[in-house]
Parts: C-alpha cells; sequence; structure tokens
C-alpha cells in the first residue's frame, strides 16, 4: 500500500495557463505528495480535453464532468446533451463537476433560474449514477444546499464556499464535504468556515489555476499543502492527521481504491 498522500479534489488541470508546463505542474505536485488530482470541467469541449489528460495522467489526474455556472450564461445546448456525454462516459469519470450556482454573475432572474434548472438536473444524474458532485456556488451558498438536500442528493462537495457558516454548519449535517483552497492563508472567512466544520466534513483543493495563496500567482495542485497547513493551524492539529483525515473523507466519498492501488 501506498504511503497516504494528499487529495486535490478540485482544479483545473486542462486550463490554457498549464498548456505549456502541464507534465511538469503535476510532477511538482507528486513531488510534494500529491496522489490525486480531480480535474473539473467547465463545458463540453473542456470535458472532451480533462478527459484526455486523465488518460495521459492513469492514476494521478481523475476527470469530473459538468458545466460551470458562469458557462451556462453562453451555453446554448440541452442538459440532455452534457446528460449523455456524461453517461456514455461513466466509467472514466469519478465526479459530476463543476456545476451549480454563481449568482454573483448570474444578476438576472432568467440567468438564475437556468442555473436552477441545470443544478437539480446534476443532482438527480449524480444519484442516477452514483457520483458524487461538485458544487460552486459563489454568492448563493444557502440556494445551493437547499437544491441539494431538496433532490435528496448524498455525495456532495462544496468547494470554495463562500456564504455563511451556519449554513455550512447545516449542509455538514447532511453530510456534505467542503473543499478548502489555499486562499485560505489570505481569507477570513474560509478560516471561519474551517473553525466551524469537523475535520470530518473537510477536504483539500486547489482550484487551480485560480485561488492561489498569493492572488498574483498562478495556482497550483501543489499548494493544496498550504491549505492543509493552513488548516492545521486553524484546527489546532497535527498537518498529518489533517492530510489522513482529508485523504480519508476522500477515499469514502469518491470510493478510491485507486488511490490505494496504484
Ligand atoms: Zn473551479
Amino acid at each position: 500500500m501506498k504511503r497516504i498522500g494528499l487529495v486535490d479534489v478540485h482544479c483545473h488541470i486542462s486550463d490554457q495557463s498549464f498548456e505549456e508546463d502541464r507534465d511538469l505542474v503535476i510532477k511538482r505536485a507528486t513531488d510534494v505528495d500529491v496522489v490525486a488530482m480531480i480535474s473539473n470541467s467547465e463545458n463540453l469541449e473542456d470535458a472532451k480535453k480533462v478527459l484526455r489528460i486523465s488518460e495521459k495522467y492513469k492514476g494521478i489526474v481523475f476527470a469530473a464532468v459538468g458545466v460551470h455556472p458562469i458557462d451556462l450564461l453562453t451555453y446554448n445546448e440541452s442538459f440532455d446533451k452534457i446528460k449523455d456525454f456524461i453517461v456514455s462516459n461513466s466509467k472514466e469519470i469519478v465526479a459530476i463537476g463543476e456545476v451549480g450556482l454563481d449568482y454573483f454573475y448570474g444578476r438576472k432572474e432568467r440567468e438564475r433560474e437556468v442555473m436552477k434548472l441545470f443544478l437539480k438536473e446534476f443532482s438527480k444524474l449524480s444519484r442516477e449514477l452514483d457520483l458524487p458532485i461538485i458544487v460552486h456556488s459563489r454568492s448563493a451558498g444557502k440556494y445551493a444546499i437547499e437544491i441539494l438536500k431538496e433532490m435528496e442528493v448524498k455525495r456532495a462537495i462544496l468547494h470554495a464556499f463562500d456564504g455563511k457558516v451556519s449554513f455550512a454548519a447545516q449542509a455538514a449535517k447532511y453530510g456534505y464535504f467542503f473543499s478548502i483552497p489555499p486562499s485560505i492563508v489570505r481569507s477570513q472567512q474560509k478560516k471561519k468556515l474551517v473553525k466551524a466544520v469537523k475535520l470530518e466534513n473537510i477536504l483539500l483543493e486547489s482550484d487551480a489555476p485560480v485561488l492561489s495563496p498569493d492572488p498574483k500567482e498562478r495556482n497550483e495542485p501543489k499548494n493544496v499543502i498550504i491549505s492543509a497547513q493552513e488548516i492545521s493551524k486553524v484546527k489546532g492539529v497535527s498537518f498529518e492527521e489533517v492530510v489522513e483525515k482529508t485523504t480519508q473523507n476522500a477515499l469514502k466519498l469518491f470510493n478510491f481504491d485507486w488511490i490505494l492501488d496504484s
């Protein structure tokens, strides 16, 4: 069995900014003991690319497929189009994501209705295919949690959650997880979130290339180590305990035998 390492449950390794040095970025992550990265897609085109990358870096990069709520603002396809893609590739993907609500960019009622509709459909699909769902909820945490609960979603990650701690505590009671990005080092809200939620409900994410510890720099999956260090400080537990717990949580949530097998 491999030594337990860190799991980045949410990144965008298909992003254009990694085109020149993707090999090195992945190597730098595995060098600091990142054992798995889940690359989330933002639209159908991106999903195809993420699948190609996860095939190339088999056993280390894993694919999640969804339509990002901001991409929904310009998405002209039906839900069935992305659904068919997910269903026909369901053996190759480990989660549905990135999906969700973005009320910061989606200001019009009509736009929010489309986001809600898609989140409901993705939630249904998550149940049908028994795949976890990775949810973006900028300025819409409460509403995203309500939909997940209403749709009886069992396995959900709220990534880079920016909502109130009281909503987060409620979602943790439903068994939902919160993935914490390296930008926690400069975010009082994320520190509060980590304080309010038990380690049993916490995961690590990079959201690379964004949410870097230094906002001027491109983020990389290796920086989940910074998330783990900061969580350890905020919670007053050892770094090793944070790594072990968050990886165990990922194993549970994703049925990740592959981390231990590879
Ligand atoms: Zn993201």
